[in-house]
């Protein structure tokens, strides 16, 4: 049996729906790795630079034995595949891919940061995690109730595709 790790994605260009469910197969294809849950896709307004399309994101569980590090390294090979090109801080994407949770490994680098420093703050990674466990503690943060009852319920949509 591996880690259960739980990995954000997001999208906001070119066929963002379409670009996060081709990711949930892609991550259920890597190396070493079973995908476990899927949650449903959220949308969102973008975050800090605004004047870009909103964002569709969703959330899984994996059950892998990749390392941290391989795990990181397998999921930008994905985002390159999806043509990820990294401009500006918070600029539109094809795909994000983030690492939230490794077991209860904790990584402090700036590489690699586990726990995600600001998943808590963010409706459209606490909404889809607590829909597939509702009894998550986050190390150092706190229960996923409590934490996603301070979010606004508006800011992260589920859709029904
Ligand atoms: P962001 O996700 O913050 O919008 P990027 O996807 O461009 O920005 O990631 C920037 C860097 O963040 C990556 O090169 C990666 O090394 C680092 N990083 C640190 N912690 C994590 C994590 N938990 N998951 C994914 N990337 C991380
Ligand atoms: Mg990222």
């Amino acid at each position: 049996m591996g880690t259960l790790a739980y990995i954000a994605i997001g999208s906001n260009l070119v066929n963002p729906i379409n670009q996060v469910l081709t990711a949930f197969n892609e991550i259920g294809m890597m190396p070493k790795t079973n995908l476990v849950k899927k949650s449903s896709c959220y949308s969102s307004p973008p975050l800090g630079y605004k004047d870009q399309p909103d964002f569709i994101n969703a959330v899984v569980l994996i059950e892998t034995e990749l390392s941290p590090r391989e795990l990181l390294f397998e999921l930008q090979m994905i985002e390159h595949f999806h043509k990820r090109e990294r401009s500006f801080p918070n600029a539109p994407r094809t795909i994000d891919l983030d690492i939230l949770l490794y077991g209860d490994t904790r990584i402090n680098s700036p590489e690699l940061t586990i726990p995600h420093p600001r998943m808590h703050e963010r409706a459209f990674v606490i909404f889809p995690l607590q829909e597939i466990d509702g009894n998550i503690t986050i190390p150092l943060i706190g229960d996923i109730a409590k934490i996603a009852k301070e979010l606004d319920p508006d800011i992260a949509r589920r859709i029904t595709l």
